[in-house]
């Protein structure tokens, strides 16, 4: 028993005899939307996850949040003491456009070995191969070489909103050596990823008002413009070489370890490339190389997204508007906090004598970084060359945002990585997103040589 799990030959063959089966399973869980963002079929995909995970011999429980339920799953092992957690979500984007798709986005119609439907990588493939091999373990040996945790967020395409608080209210039910997520897939370049941090988010608007209503601009000699309110308020907050000014703003941003640096230097980097799919002529301050990446990973920003107010049409209007509305957003780093910058946001406009405009919280989400040197990290980069033949991509930050792996990993206090199993140039979030039955399949016996790896030898 030992020597087989070492091997996997077992495993490999019963995934091998039942390969139609298993991709008709994918079939199932895509042709159930999951839409979170339209409120659509959500509840119905989590009780037929709990389903198809109680016939794979997962314990499944579907357990409410303040939204969309999570499903919580566990299987354990006889001979491990260990604890992986495996973390990623059933819902699913939007399908719209809908007169793009080739095939209607809930059918998962297979064409030329390709599987097309919302879902089908991002992250029904990737869900299906994490209980797909706990299942090839349970079926094909006497067990499972490490104890599995499942954690399936139905509301991680619009933020994950409930997932704190869940995570909050059932840290013992969820405690575990390490988190793993599962979604999406390879890099551009076709490589495998590893990827251990998101980036941190938090939306802020200000709004500044004058008279009660729009006023002849004569009057602008006795009544407060709002927008040069903003736009003076706007002005405090960064400076031209793109430092933010807000006091303490930098105080918990975590240095680079030097694995990181490693990390960022050996990190598949273009700046033509880069310039070119970007549209710009030079990056910002004219950065390049690992200084450019480093600060894509690393760097916290303050970014206008958005200026409402006053007349823009066609012509001149002599007007003084009473109200002015400008939409922020930082995005934050380890160790930086939403709560905080915000509060010392305030702080900073009060003190500079904004305290007249209001600002208004829109919401959030912390940054998260795991260590590079983590097991989980290692066993899955290794798995990843073992299983693919090529060594994985790994980032030790990705620069969109989420509550994945590494955020539940720093709640629960271990380590977290994320990976996926899904084909390069998957569709992602668009038209005719796909997986290839080869991905989906070579994708169950990663994830089964992960449990076996990240288990005792
Ligand atoms: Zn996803």
């Amino acid at each position: 028993m030992r020597s087989a799990l070492k091997d996997l030959s077992l495993v490999a063959d019963y995934v091998h005899r039942n390969e139609e089966r298993f991709v008709e399973d994918l079939r199932r869980l895509v042709q159930q939307p999951s839409i979170s963002a339209q409120g659509v079929g959500v509840a119905a995909c989590a009780d037929l996850l709990a389903t198809m995970m109680r016939e794979a011999g997962v314990e499944p429980q579907v357990l409410p949040t303040a939204g969309q339920p999570v499903v919580f799953g566990q299987a354990k092992s006889t001979t491990s003491d260990k604890t992986l957690l495996i973390h990623t979500h059933y819902d699913v984007q939007p399908p719209e456009p809908l007169e793009m798709w080739t095939s209607p986005p809930f059918a998962a119609e297979i064409h030329a070995g390709k599987m097309i439907g919302r879902g089908t990588t991002d992250p029904k493939g990737n869900v299906m191969a994490s209980i797909k091999a706990a299942e090839a373990f349970l079926k094909s040996s006497d067990g499972l070489p490490i104890n599995l945790k499942f954690l399936f967020d139905g509301e991680e395409e619009i933020g994950s909103p409930s997932l704190p608080a869940f995570v909050d209210e059932h840290l013992d039910m969820l405690a575990a050596d390490a988190v793993l997520t599962l979604d999406a897939g390879f890099d551009a370049t076709g490589r495998p990823f590893v990827w251990l941090g998101s980036c941190g988010i938090l939306w802020v608007e200000l709004r500044a008002v004058g008279s009660d209503k729009d006023l002849h601009s004569s009057r602008a000699c006795l009544v407060p413009n709002p927008i040069w309110d903003l736009v003076w308020a706007l002005a405090s907050l960064k400076a031209t070489d793109e430092k933010v000014l807000i006091k303490g703003f930098y105080d918990h941003v975590r240095a680079r370890t030097d694995e990181e640096r490693r990390l960022l230097e050996t990190f598949p980097w273009d700046d033509e490339a880069i310039r070119k799919n970007l549209g710009v002529q030079e990056l910002l301050c004219g950065f390049t190389g690992v200084e450019a990446l480093e600060r894509l990973l690393f760097e916290p920003t303050c970014t206008v997204c958005g200026f409402g107010a006053g007349y823009t049409g066609h012509g001149a209007k002599s007007v003084l508007p009473h109200e002015a509305i400008t939409k922020l957003e930082f995005r934050l780093v380890a160790d930086q906090e939403p709560d905080d910058i915000f509060d010392k946001l305030q702080i900073h406009l009060r003190e500079r004598g904004f305290g007249h405009v209001g600002v208004t919280k829109l919401g959030g989400c912390e940054p998260s970084q795991s260590p590079a040197t983590s097991e989980i990290c290692r066993t899955v980069a290794e798995a990843a060359e073992k299983v693919y033949g090529i060594a994985p991509v790994i980032k030790p930050c990705n620069e969109g945002s989420g509550r994945l792996a590494p955020w539940t990993a720093s709640r629960l206090g271990v380590a977290g990585a994320m990976s996926g199993i899904g084909p390069p140039d998957w569709h992602g979030h668009a038209p005719n997103e796909y997986i290839t039955l080869e991905h989906y399949l070579k994708g169950i016996l990663f994830v089964a040589t992960i449990y076996r790896d990240y288990g005792p030898t």
